[in-house]
């Protein structure tokens, strides 16, 4: 005879509680009355296995530093929005809970076990990415049924075009509208024609050569008896690699000559200093949804410093100096590895936060520079957005399929402007030091739990279906019902945000709204309804 809890429908009914543990019996039943193609496939004691998992999953986990708890709180809490006192919970559509993801141990020794929670890699595999989902109880498998799509590179378009509602693929079709540097610098541009220049006046001027050579030479006419500098990197490479700075016109032209293309921006000459030292920051970025627009900002980050002292006259070939990368500056003889990430303030590598106090006791308006960088980072991903929205609206079969991490490389000067020099598509996911598996670490797993992983049992669950991106569900005939649901999903994803704040949608997204090709319906709604 079966022990109580042995029977399928007790190990249902015990799904539906840890899931929906609000959820009243008749809710309970209906749920048990849905087609069951998660469970129905799974074998009892995998079922049995999973449960002990995902209960083995705390809801917070214990995060060490206090300084991040406390500051991660207050920030949340200064950007709850006011719908937060709204009335969503009388939506008829059931709630869908979602799996919470714990960092990273930085363990070698996972035992995994097959609960049916499958990831898959595009490119090579990414130690932080495989040990986090494993300590979280996924596992590699390249057959169809994974959860979890992540790469480096590019997607190619038939992964999107087969993705089943319950799959996360980690990128956006197109974003390399924003990731690739002549692309980005030609989108921002268009911005700064249409919406005007002061409002899009965040990447420091910039040409595309070859083919915008004789417009650079004649602007450069224009201005060369102020010696200007100018700094010229391949348009589609990264770590520093081929970058060189230059204040002689002939090094440019010189680079006519080889086939390749190349990005040149005038050098901001007087950057932010700390201990005489230059220093960028890497600002982790997510979007969660294209239509509508969702953005997040992680709190936490980085800010990477050269090596040797500032000098705005120094030999320019100097990239000690001059460059601010980590791939850079790790071999130089003056580099300090952060040892120790409680100490978060030494080294040539420290967290955004540490940082960020650093600068509130050095009497710094941190506040005003970090404003203006979620304002840069709104305006960079809507000068994108149109393209983004139309390749998932041909390739993507679901609003759900796809997020996006984003490294925004920002300087920051001595007038306290924040300068975007690039976004990251594939932002490093290296642990090269105990603080990059602390601040990655945790950005990771709040990212995951972030996006909506769904459990199993919920994978053809309804609210995730109907809303496929060409179906014949009529969002006009539904619109109540359709509405109910996205702001309820919008709802739902902002309680999940942990460390991410959430820079769109807010009771600020009207300031925005001018600079969309398209005002988009769904957007429309948030904005609304954050008002
Ligand atoms: P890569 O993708 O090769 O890292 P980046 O655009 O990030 O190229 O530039 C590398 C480094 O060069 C930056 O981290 C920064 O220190 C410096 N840098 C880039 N652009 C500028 C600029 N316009 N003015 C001053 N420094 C810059």
């Amino acid at each position: 005879m079966n022990s109580p809890g042995d029977s399928i429908d007790d190990i249902i009914s015990l799904l539906n509680k840890h899931y929906h543990p609000n959820c009243n019996q008749e809710q309970q039943s209906q749920q048990n009355s849905r087609p069951k193609a998660g469970i129905g496939n799974v074998m009892l004691p995998q079922i049995k296995q999973q449960l002990n998992v995902l209960s083995a999953i705390p809801n917070t986990y214990n995060n060490n530093s206090d300084k991040f708890k406390r500051k991660a709180a207050s920030l949340n809490r200064q950007q709850q929005p006011k719908s937060q006192t709204k009335d969503t919970n009388s939506f008829l559509i059931p709630m869908t809970r979602y799996l919470t993801f714990k960092p990273y141990s930085g363990s070698t020794d996972i035992i995994i076990n097959d609960v049916g929670y499958y990831y898959k890699f595009g490119s090579s595999p990414i130690k932080l990415v495989k040990g986090l989902l494993e300590e979280n109880g996924f596992k590699e498998n390249n057959d169809k049924n994974w959860t979890l799509y992540w790469s480096s590179c590019a997607i190619r378009s038939e992964i999107y075009t087969n993705l089943f509602a319950y799959q996360k693929v980690c990128h956006f079709p197109k974003s390399y509208e924003m990731t690739r540097k002549d692309l980005m610098h030609r989108n921002i541009s268009k911005m700064q024609i249409n919406h005007g220049f002061i409002n899009f006046n965040f990447i420091p001027k910039t040409y595309i050569l070859p083919a915008e050579m004789s417009y650079f030479l004649e602007e450069h006419e224009k201005i060369k008896n102020n010696n200007p500098v100018y700094i010229c990197k391949p348009h589609a490479s990264s770590q520093g690699k081929g970058i060189f700075i230059t204040d002689k016109i002939q090094d440019i032209l010189n680079k006519q000559n080889s086939n390749n293309s190349y990005v040149v921006s005038h050098y901001i000459d007087k950057p932010l200093l700390i201990n005489n030292l230059k220093f960028d920051l890497r600002i982790y970025v997510a979007i969660t949804c294209i239509n509508p627009l969702r953005i997040y900002v992680y709190q936490d980050g980085l800010a990477r410093f050269a090596t040797e002292a500032y000098n705005p006259d120094s030999v320019k070939q100097n990239r000690f100096v001059h460059l601010t990368n980590y791939s850079v500056n790790k071999d130089s003889p003056n580099f300090v590895a952060n040892q120790d990430p409680t100490l978060d303030y030494l080294g040539s590598k420290w967290s955004l936060l540490a940082l960020r106090e650093y600068l509130k006791l050095n009497k710094i308006n941190e506040q005003q520079i970090f404003e203006r960088i979620e304002d840069l980072i709104i305006k960079t991903i809507i000068s994108v957005e149109s393209a983004i929205f139309q390749a998932c609206e041909m390739n993507v079969p679901f609003r759900s399929n796809c997020f996006s991490l984003f490294g925004f490389d920002v300087l920051v000067d001595q007038f306290l402007k924040p300068w975007l020099l690039e976004v990251n598509f594939s932002p490093s996911l290296n642990i090269d030091a105990p603080l990059d598996l602390k601040i990655k670490g945790e950005m990771l797993a709040d990212l995951f739990t972030l996006i909506g992983i769904v459990p199993l049992d919920q994978r053809f669950s309804q609210d995730l279906s109907y809303v496929r991106n060409q179906s014949n569900y009529d969002v006009k005939k539904h619109q109540q019902e359709f509405e109910k649901y996205i702001l309820k999903e919008t709802e739902e994803e902002f309680k999940r945000s942990r460390g991410w704040k959430r820079l769109y949608p807010s009771d600020q997204s009207s300031r925005y709204s001018k600079y969309f090709e398209s005002d988009r319906p769904l957007n429309a709604l948030l904005r609304n309804y954050y008002k």
